[in-house]
């Protein structure tokens, strides 16, 4: 298995300054992966500035306009959650840019599966307006370039971050070419992604939510993985899939309230590169969405590398969430909308 991810320094210039969005996140996932043999398996893919034009497949050109003159005013607040720094346009281009390349590498068979370790986030910022910590869609970003690049019909994203991904659900709602399937903590920011929130026109059925109760540790998403996500992505039979990973989920998360752990993180890995091979394919990105307590988001990104490499085991040095919530009800939730997605 040859594995690639995108890094560059250029992410850790997205100066946020006091925020739980900043560079620590990623100085602390390369710190932990260099401290492993795993990072000489992996292939550096380097990140290239995505152009005013892919912005411009997802994105309104006064937005664009808007972030790049904040950034030449020196930054500053886009909204109440979402600060930017002078140097924030650049490493938001390369962040969609990266996102782009790691598809790149992947379809063109460079490396089997890529992961892009990118900063500012993606999947909150709609077409008109950066929030929630995201100036540019990343993934659908990359997702409109890789359609029209590789003349694709169907692409999936799977969106696991705790929060729902309104910026990416919106950019595809009306397409019926891109399956979003997002799982998410509701209710929670941003207040979308409802389970009747399925798409419009001929791409109805083609947005897939999964709000699920504060509380849900690994067991109730891998019964919402095998239940809901794999049957609908293999009828849906994506030639790509492209992966906001968000590791908030995480039970030691500060911002959410779920309880996920950094092996519940990999055994969803498991299935989405299984459900990524089975389809034929096997063609995988994943981009770096939320995940604020760096112990758990180092560990669960290299979690994710080793899943991806193909190894056996993974280590989980937090273990399992030491908070004994009761754990939610979900079936109900599920029948629902197995029964509004044709799943029974
Ligand atoms: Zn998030």
């Amino acid at each position: 298995m040859k594995v690639g991810y995108v890094y560059d320094p250029i992410y850790l210039k997205h100066d946020t300054g006091q925020h739980p969005e900043n560079a620590n996140r990623l100085e602390a996932i390369i710190s932990h992966l260099e401290q492993t043999p795993l990072i000489r398996q992996l292939t550096l893919i380097q990140p290239r500035a995505a152009s005013i034009e892919e912005l411009s497949s997802v994105h309104s050109e006064q937005h664009i306009a808007h972030v790049q003159q904040v950034a030449h005013e020196g930054g500053g607040w886009l909204d109440a959650d979402t600060v930017m720094s002078s140097d924030s346009y650049s490493a938001a281009l390369y962040a969609a840019g990266g996102v782009i390349r790691a598809s790149e590498a992947v379809m063109q068979g460079e490396v089997d599966s890529a992961f892009a370790l990118v900063r500012p986030p993606g999947h909150h910022a709609t077409a008109t307006r950066a929030m929630g910590f995201c100036l540019f869609n990343n993934v659908a970003i990359a997702a409109k370039y890789a359609l029209a690049k590789y003349s694709l019909e169907r692409i999936a994203i799977i969106d696991f971050d705790v929060h729902h991904g309104n910026g990416t659900q919106d950019s595809f709602y009306d397409n019926p070419q891109v399956l979003y399937v997002s799982t998410h903590e509701s209710p929670f920011y941003p207040g979308t992604g409802y389970i009747e929130e399925t798409g419009k026109d001929e791409a109805k059925g083609t947005t897939v939510n999964i709000p699920l109760p504060a509380g849900c540790g690994d067991g109730e998403y891998l019964s919402v993985f095998e239940q809901i996500i794999v049957p609908v992505v293999r009828r849906f039979k994506p030639q790509l899939i492209l992966v906001s990973a968000g590791y908030d989920t995480h039970w030691a998360d500060g911002l959410a309230m779920m309880q996920v752990s950094i092996t519940g993180f990999a055994q969803m890995v498991r299935i989405i590169k299984e459900l990524a091979e089975e389809l034929g394919s096997g063609r995988l990105v994943f981009t770096l969405e939320g995940g604020y307590n760096l112990t758990a988001l180092a560990a669960s990104v290299k979690a994710t590398f080793d899943v991806l490499l193909g190894s056996a085991s993974i280590e989980d040095p937090l273990g399992q969430s030491p908070r004994r919530l009761a754990t939610p009800s979900i079936i109900s939730l599920v029948n629902k909308i197995k029964e509004i997605h044709n799943l029974a």
